[in-house]
């Protein structure tokens, strides 16, 4: 179910193309008004208004919420679940195994040929140039990376959202992963924002929880 401001559903979606203009799709300026646009998000009572904002003032769209119960979730999942390393088109994430540190990934190749490719490019000697910030982190230290223990973190098939999960995770975790800070440096600052925030907030609730912990 989607909260629509009392706009049309099509207005999630863009302008389709039956309704622009004649004059707009052959380049000529046209005097009809476009329709407007939004970006559908998940509604999270007490952080979504403060990402409307965000997103308002610095990509100039606005946001429509949408309920975070689907009625598939409604429906028992009859399909087997897929074994992690044969899945596909994930963000995965590798612990290291000689420091608390791990490496955020992705790919559309089964996990386990990817881990494969990893252990062999992380193995000595590895080479100078072109290779992953995982292998460089294993040829500066000499850890070694704990690939029985990778983790899906996300799976979705368009790359460039899957790409954009990858730099979420990466930026969410940055001072625990031996991921390049060029990884993240195309994300929004909407995002990033977000994100902060989203950490504060949980470091917040688990200071309070220990407080509270403590005095019982
Ligand atoms: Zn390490």
């Amino acid at each position: 179910m989607v909260l629509f401001f009392g706009r049309p559903k099509r207005c999630l979606l863009g302008t389709p193309r039956s309704e622009v203009p004649e004059g707009e799709k052959r380049g000529r300026t046209s005097t009809v008004e476009r329709l407007p646009c939004y970006h559908s998000l998940t509604y999270v009572r007490g952080m979504a208004e403060r990402v409307r904002r965000m997103v308002r003032s610095e990509l100039g769209t606005d946001v429509a919420f949408s309920m975070f119960s689907k009625c598939r979730s409604l429906f028992s999942k009859v399909k087997d679940p897929v074994e992690s390393d044969l899945r596909s088109c994930v963000v995965y994430n590798i612990p290291c195994g000689g420091c608390d540190k791990s490496y955020i990934g992705t790919t559309k190749q089964y996990v386990k040929e990817r881990i494969k490719q990893h252990a062999r490019d992380s193995r000595p000697p590895i080479k100078e140039e072109g290779i992953t910030a995982l292998a460089a982190h294993s040829k500066e230290t000499g850890h070694q990376f704990r690939f029985d223990d990778t983790t899906i973190l996300d799976v979705h098939k368009h790359h460039g959202k899957r790409k954009m999960l990858e730099s979420l995770h990466i930026q969410e975790n940055i001072n625990n992963v031996t991921n390049r800070r060029s990884d993240v440096a195309n994300l929004s600052t909407v995002y990033s924002a977000l994100l902060h925030l989203h950490a504060r907030k949980k470091k917040k609730r688990r200071s309070d929880e220990s407080r509270n912990t403590g005095n019982v």
